[in-house]
């Protein structure tokens, strides 16, 4: 009988374990508290009448290094679900197409998926762990529980088993994304732009990515520094103070925007990674991976969740 494997969180590291899992016989089922895949690589949709805008606020663009993760995006380009993107300072960068979360919508498919259902804890009875919801719902027994959650999020859902615990003391950058959607026309002169000496560390113009809606999209990232001193800051005024630092660095300015929106990354980007590629606690049937194992984006993601497939798949679990 095959092994039933429950993951929680449909990021990068959730999607590529759970469409390598299934391909190889496991019975998969994917727990993602958001209405939606991605995680930190998504996208935020608006809808004003009849049109609807998408805009990437999280992971902007994908740098590829190694052999393994060239294979899956060959193939994902040959799926037209990816472009390659030139982009100065890097060599070998794609974008998903027509927006970011088109990389793991497209690894989701076939998968057995419960969005909106977020897990609040595990409890093992005879050979099964059990997941359940914070009402005490049951959601199913599993041989096997994998967290792709961030590292505070995975110490929580795994309190009480030990090789968890010095997660809870894993610290990840906080950032905030203002969103601003706008009917203006307006030259930059860039597509992307690195912001110093400013709260702000990046500003991006999600319009000129390939594939996009052309209405004028911009995307401005706060540094990790300004993020955490003001980590409590409403976001009402992040928003303001992020628009008055883009009219200082670019003279774009609109008063009546389409949609403004800021959104607070709390588990942002790795501080440090644990240069491990996942934990994997036998005796309890419970393992994690996520980009905080080998670094801080979407590639590392993608090798930590594959080396624990690969251990999965090697040992029939
Ligand atoms: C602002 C920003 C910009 C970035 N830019 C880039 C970039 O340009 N290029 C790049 O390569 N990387 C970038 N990154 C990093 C990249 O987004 C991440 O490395 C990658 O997306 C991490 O994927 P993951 O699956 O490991 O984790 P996540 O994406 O965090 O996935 C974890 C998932 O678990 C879900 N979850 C958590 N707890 C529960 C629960 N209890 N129950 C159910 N579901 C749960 C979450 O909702 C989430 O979907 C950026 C990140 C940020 C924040």
């Amino acid at each position: 009988m095959s092994k039933k494997i429950a993951i929680i969180g449909a990021g990068v590291s959730g999607v590529n374990l759970a469409s390598r899992l299934s391909s190889n016989g496991f019975e998969v089922t994917v727990f993602e508290k958001a209405r939606g895949p991605g995680g930190r690589a998504s996208s935020r949709r608006f809808s004003d009448g009849d049109k609807t805008y998408t805009i990437d606020h999280g992971a902007q663009y994908i740098d590829v290094e190694t052999k393994e993760f060239q294979t899956l995006i060959n193939e994902l380009e040959q799926a037209g679900i990816v472009d390659k993107f030139t982009k100065l300072g890097t060599q070998n960068t794609y974008v998903p197409v027509p927006a970011m979360n088109a990389f793991t919508k497209y690894l989701m498919s076939n998968i057995n998926s419960k969005y909106e259902v977020q897990v609040h804890h595990v409890i093992k009875k005879d050979d099964l762990n059990f997941l359940y919801d914070d009402k005490g719902n049951r959601l199913g027994g599993f041989d096997l529980v994998i967290s792709t959650a961030p590292p505070k999020q995975t110490a929580e859902l795994f309190r009480g088993y030990e090789k968890f615990e010095f997660l809870s003391k894993v610290e990840m950058k906080v950032h905030f994304a203002v969103m601003l959607i706008s009917s203006k026309n307006f030259d930059f002169g860039f597509s992307e732009m690195n912001v110093q000496d400013s709260m702000l560390n990046w500003i991006g113009i999600n319009s000129q990515k390939p594939k996009r809606d052309k209405t004028l999209g911009i995307i401005l990232h706060t540094n990790f520094k300004w993020s955490l001193e003001n980590a409590e800051m409403d976001r009402v005024e992040i928003t303001n103070l992020a628009l008055k630092e883009l009219e200082i660095q670019t003279g774009f300015k609109d008063e009546n925007p389409i949609y403004l929106a800021c959104h607070r990354w709390l588990y942002g980007r790795t501080l440090e990674p644990l240069n491990t590629d996942f934990i994997f606690d036998k005796e309890n049937s419970l393992a994690c991976c996520g980009d905080y194992m080998l670094g801080d984006n979407i590639e590392a993601a993608f090798l930590s969740s594959s080396r624990l497939a690969d251990q999965l798949i090697k040992n029939s679990y």
